[in-house]
């Protein structure tokens, strides 16, 4: 085995077949393996926390196999983690069970592994797989819960989570933080005039737009209906009412391909910036109050509260 090998891990692979002298010792042997993997997974099922659960798992395993570090990654759920020091000699495998994939496991070390050592770590891998895919499973749902299920982003319970945190950190930093409030004009025209199922392609067509026209750090939610909102930290209310004209400039000019019908459509959208002592409550109500004031105007118009 190379030292980069990646070996795919599936509990019934032919892989972890084992090197044995006698019928009895190759008997010993697996029920030795059997009941230290029983022991490590019922240890890793004692949490549903991932980082909590590789570092259990190298902890065990220091026991049978000597390592200077050990990373874990998984793109889909965008963790990305490392114990200890890289060092040139490696082990990597893809972890699965069946056709679910579940990351990147490596193990590193200075000296290079030996070939009894490699086998010892695929076999105690089989105690990792299940209790990972368990967690992994419950953080993903965990993520459903907040994510709006027609446009993908944030939704409102989310929304309530966030700006309580938002709210924190500004306070502690002494930041500023803004929000925009983001309503589709006349929504309910479109609507009526092409159907829900072009509404809720421009629901997402909205999304879209609106993601790709914020920073990294900006977060947008779907407050409900048609109306979206974008909380800017470490900003204030000028910085936001140009980012809120940008993305109703941005509405304006494009052309919306709903089941290849062109809609045209605007926004309006309300501005505000957190000031003394105001709660959550009390910035939504500001930012909503100068939407309203923007729809009043005649639509297609950014508001800043005053
Ligand atoms: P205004 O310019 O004052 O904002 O008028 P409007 O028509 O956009 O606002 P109104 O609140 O009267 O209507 C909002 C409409 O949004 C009514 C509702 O049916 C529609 N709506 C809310 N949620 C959804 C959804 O998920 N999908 C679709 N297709 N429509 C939705
Ligand atoms: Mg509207
Ligand atoms: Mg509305």
């Amino acid at each position: 085995m190379s030292s980069n090998t990646r070996t795919s891990l599936k509990q019934s692979s032919e892989r972890f077949n084992h090197i044995s002298s006698s019928p009895e010792d190759k008997l010993d042997k697996r029920l030795f393996e059997s009941d230290r993997l029983v022991q490590i997974s019922s240890l890793l099922h004692t949490t549903l926390d991932v980082t909590q659960i590789i570092e259990l798992f190298a902890q065990e395993i220091k026991t049978y196999v000597r390592f200077d570090s050990i990373s874990y990654e998984f793109d889909k759920q965008n963790i990305k983690m490392k114990l200890g020091r890289n060092n040139q000699y490696k082990r990597s495998y893809q972890l699965n069970i069946d056709e679910q994939i579940l990351g990147d496991i490596t193990f590193s070390r200075r000296i290079d592994f030996e070939k009894r050592e490699t086998k010892e770590i695929e076999s105690l891998l089989k105690g990792l797989v299940y209790p990972l895919r368990n967690a992994l499973m419950y953080q993903q749902a965990l993520h459903d819960v907040h994510k709006d299920p027609l446009t993908g982003v944030k939704n409102r319970g989310a929304f309530n989570e966030t700006i309580k945190r938002e709210i924190e950190i500004a306070r502690r930093h002494g930041s500023s933080l803004s929000m925009i409030v983001l309503d589709i004009d006349y929504f309910k025209k479109i609507n009526d005039t092409f159907g829900h199922s072009v509404g809720d392609c421009i629901l997402k067509k909205l999304a879209i737009c609106t993601s790709q026209s914020i920073r990294g750090t900006d977060l947008l939610f779907r407050y409900g209906g048609e109306e979206f909102v974008v909380l800017l930290p470490n900003t204030d209310d000028k910085g936001a009412y140009r980012l809120a004209q940008r993305i109703r400039r941005k509405i304006e000019k494009s052309d919306c391909d709903c089941d290849g019908r062109i809609i045209k459509l605007t926004v309006s959208a309300g501005v505000a910036c957190l000031g003394e002592k105001e709660n959550a409550h009390d910035l939504f109500v500001k930012a909503d109050t100068a939407l309203y004031a923007a729809k009043a105007d005649g639509r297609n118009i950014v508001n800043i509260y005053n």
